[in-house]
């Protein structure tokens, strides 16, 4: 692909990936692959939630499992391996036009011009707002068991959420804490039957069904979960040092409201391939409004979002022939590499 720079005499990308989860990983495995000069930002470090993960059993290839972090550092240097640029710890705040009809898109560090762009930003845990939650962040309130669950070894500590993050990161802290309180509103959990069947295994969860959390309360640290029965209304208290919130999750766009669509609850919307309204600009992983959260349909996504890049630009080309073929992969073929 061809790469004037812009007015600005600023190097233009051809695309430009805003996260750099598995959905934005893989897109930028793809597009650099394919050619295609570009970048991947991430605002944290590469890897999304998925770095957070202790082990991920359900990605095929590995039978026994791989490390979340293993897993996206793979994928990091996959996509690097092809001539991607990855910029971490650069933030992305607004993306907009400019004057040549391509993309600005603006960052905590610059403005960085592209042809096409790829959204991939990820979704953050929610949070709950009890009194106590806030306070006592980074003193007993976690989102990431991964990261500190070691600090927990022989204490007693809470999780909230029955879905498949509070269950499976409330199993891998029961290899630490004595004991692990699983508080849910409800009294069976949404999280995968395998998942489940664990948990009711393990001797050190004990379920606080039917329930949700009040308060946290503590001096220094986190002391007590104050809990309410939704049926009864009768309140616990629940004597813990560490409470991890997993009662869902947020997607990271809400830089985007004004400029592409979301939906209600803060999804990006995209048609079947994956573009969103704004023509060269697709949707893909978590953030996008699909019907399954998991790492396969985000990798998936970000390859047909590559895929959909290489031909919105070889469409705005127009034939050029033989310009690909010396490069090996025309975008008709990267439709069907593997
Ligand atoms: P989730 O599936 O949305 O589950 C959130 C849990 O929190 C639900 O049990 C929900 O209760 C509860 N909850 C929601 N709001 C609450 C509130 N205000 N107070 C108390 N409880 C509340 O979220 P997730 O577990 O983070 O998973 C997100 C997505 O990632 C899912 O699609 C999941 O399958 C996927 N995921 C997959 C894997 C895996 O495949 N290994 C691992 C992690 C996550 P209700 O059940 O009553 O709604």
């Amino acid at each position: 692909m061809s790469e004037p720079a812009s007015e600005t005499g600023a190097d233009v990308f051809d695309v430009v990936v805003v996260g750099a989860g598995p959905a934005g990983l893989t897109a930028g495995i793809y597009a650099s692959r394919g050619r295609l000069k570009t970048a991947i930002l991430e605002r944290n470090m590469a890897g999304g939630q998925i770095a957070l993960t202790d082990l991920v059993e359900n990605y095929p290839g590995f039978p026994e499992g791989i490390s979340g972090f293993d897993l996206s550092q793979k994928m990091k240097e996959q996509a690097e391996k092809f001539g991607a640029e990855m910029r971490e710890i650069e933030g992305v705040s607004e993306l907009r036009s400019d004057s040549e009809g391509r993309y600005v898109v603006v960052t905590d560090r610059g403005e960085i011009h592209a042809r096409a762009v790829i959204l991939a930003p990820g979704v953050e845990p929610r949070r709950s707002g009890i009194p106590g939650e806030a306070e006592f962040i980074g003193r007993g309130v976690s989102w990431c068991a991964t990261c500190d669950g070691a600090l927990y070894r022989g204490k007693t500590v809470a999780v909230i959420g029955g879905g498949d993050s509070a269950v499976e990161e409330g199993m891998f802290l029961t290899k630490f804490a004595e004991k692990v309180y699983l508080v849910h509103r409800r009294d069976e959990l949404r999280a995968a039957p395998i998942a489940q069947e664990r948990a009711f295994a393990n001797p050190k969860f004990e379920f606080v069904w039917d329930s949700i959390p009040r308060q946290i309360d503590g001096a220094e640290m986190v002391e007590a979960l104050e809990v309410e029965n939704v049926k009864t209304g009768e309140g616990r208290s629940l004597p813990v040092n560490g409470v991890f919130m997993y009662i869902g999750q947020i997607p990271n766009t809400a830089w985007l409201k004004d400029t592409v669509e979301l939906d209600e609850y803060g999804y990006i919307v995209t048609d079947d391939l994956l573009r969103t309204e704004l023509p060269g600009v697709f949707a893909c992983g978590d953030a996008h409004a699909n019907p399954l959260k998991q790492i396969v349909m985000a990798v998936g996504e970000g390859a047909l979002a590559a895929v959909q890049v290489e031909r919105y630009l070889d469409a705005l080309e127009g034939p050029q022939e033989g310009a690909k073929d010396a490069a090996g992969e025309g975008a008709a073929a990267a439709g069907t590499q593997r």
